[in-house]
């Protein structure tokens, strides 16, 4: 891990400015600092958050001098991209160093032909995750930080140096509803005509499910979709997978879903990793399907992606589809996501948990 550059005030220790937790207004006087044309502020910005241009020098409308004044008072990008892993499929994963020395990880993936734009990229709203869901790496060492909102939206620029994209979806390390005004300012930055100006409906973000936390999610006023994680068809089950599950019932998300949908019109989806022999089985299927009908919410199957260390495994694609054509023929919206990108240590966390310099290796 690289040293800290930070100050006590929270500043780079070398002074310059970080160009995404600048004000539109900060950045007008950086520029017109390094000589530049106020109005070229906005064309700066572009280049790092739409295009991922991460040098000033690179950005063809700013002349020489102005680039290296800019790089004296400023950083373009500030995280580094420590290791970039493609899968054959297409999926490439970063493993992005922060400042700190802290690593996140970002994915972009293909994302379908509903997709324009070509992609879809799933971004960390922590360094590491508190909500230790027992399947998870990212839950393995618990929580460092939040992640601050430059540092959500720097993901996406390192994200579109892999290609473009027009899907976000906010599921990778952490849990979002915990960093919530942070995930919030981002995603208004993503949403703004001035920012990437990407749709509420192509973002998606993802949940373990805390109640009092996502009122937030309605406060906003736009139509996110939102994903929250059951993973079981009963409290019992839930709480066993996940702990921190604490007192909140199945029945609480269920209410909360249809609420989500009375006031944006969005069905909430819910999440379901397919774990083998735990949450798979046959009554399994019937009780969730038993749950969850008349629900206006639809369900997300997602066969697990083993992780070293890790007791569960993934079921076989047979047992995964027959669990879907069971809550189909029980009237549930049922769909499976197949994993993306397993030879990139796709799971949540893989990567990031292998590259510590001291994993935990928990046994569960
Ligand atoms: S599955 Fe999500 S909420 Fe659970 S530990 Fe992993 S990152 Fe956190």
């Amino acid at each position: 891990m690289s040293e800290s550059n930070d100050r006590a005030d929270g500043a780079r220790a070398d002074g310059r400015k970080i160009l995404l937790q600048c004000t539109p207004a900060e950045i007008e006087q950086l520029v017109a600092a390094a000589g530049g044309k106020k109005f070229q502020a906005k064309s700066v910005r572009r280049w790092v958050l739409e295009r991922g241009v991460d040098d000033f020098n690179k950005m063809s409308d700013l002349s020489k001098d102005v680039a290296k004044k800019l790089s004296e008072s400023c950083v373009a990008v500030e995280n580094r991209v420590r290791e970039s892993r493609k899968a054959p499929d297409g999926t490439v994963k970063l493993l992005l160093e922060l400042r700190d020395g802290s690593t996140i990880e970002t994915v972009w993936m293909h994302g379908g032909s509903d997709v324009s734009g070509g992609g879809t990229v799933c971004i960390s709203t922590q360094v590491g995750c508190a909500m230790a869901c027992k399947f998870c790496a990212s839950g393995m060492n618990g929580v460092v930080r939040n992640l601050d909102t430059y540092e959500i939206l720097e993901q996406l620029s390192r994200a579109r140096q892999v290609a473009p994209f027009g899907r976000i979806v906010v599921m990778g390390i952490g849990e979002p509803a915990l960093n919530l005004s942070n995930v919030l300012a981002a995603l208004d930055e993503v949403t703004s005509p001035d920012g990437l100006n990407i749709s509420a409906r192509k973002i998606t973000i993802s949940t373990i499910g805390i109640p009092e936390k996502m009122k937030g999610f309605l406060k906003t006023e736009k139509p996110y979709s939102l994903a929250i994680s059951l993973h079981a068809p009963n409290d019992a089950l839930r709480r066993e997978l996940i702990p921190t599950a604490g007192k909140v019932t199945i029945r609480e998300l269920l209410m909360f879903a249809n609420h989500y949908f009375k006031q944006t019109g969005r069905e909430v989806t819910f999440e379901y990793v397919l774990l083998r022999k735990v949450n798979d089985r046959m009554a399994q299927e019937r009780e969730l399907a038993g749950v969850l009908r008349g629900a206006r919410a639809c369900v997300n199957l997602i066969p697990y992606n083993p992780i070293p260390g890790s007791p569960y495994g993934r079921p076989d694609e047979e047992t995964c589809r027959e669990f879907r054509e069971v809550l189909r023929s029980c009237g549930v919206v049922a769909t499976i996501r197949w994993s993306k990108g397993v030879e990139a240590d796709a799971a949540c966390g893989q990567l990031r948990i292998a590259r510590l310099e001291a994993p935990a290796a928990k046994k569960i």
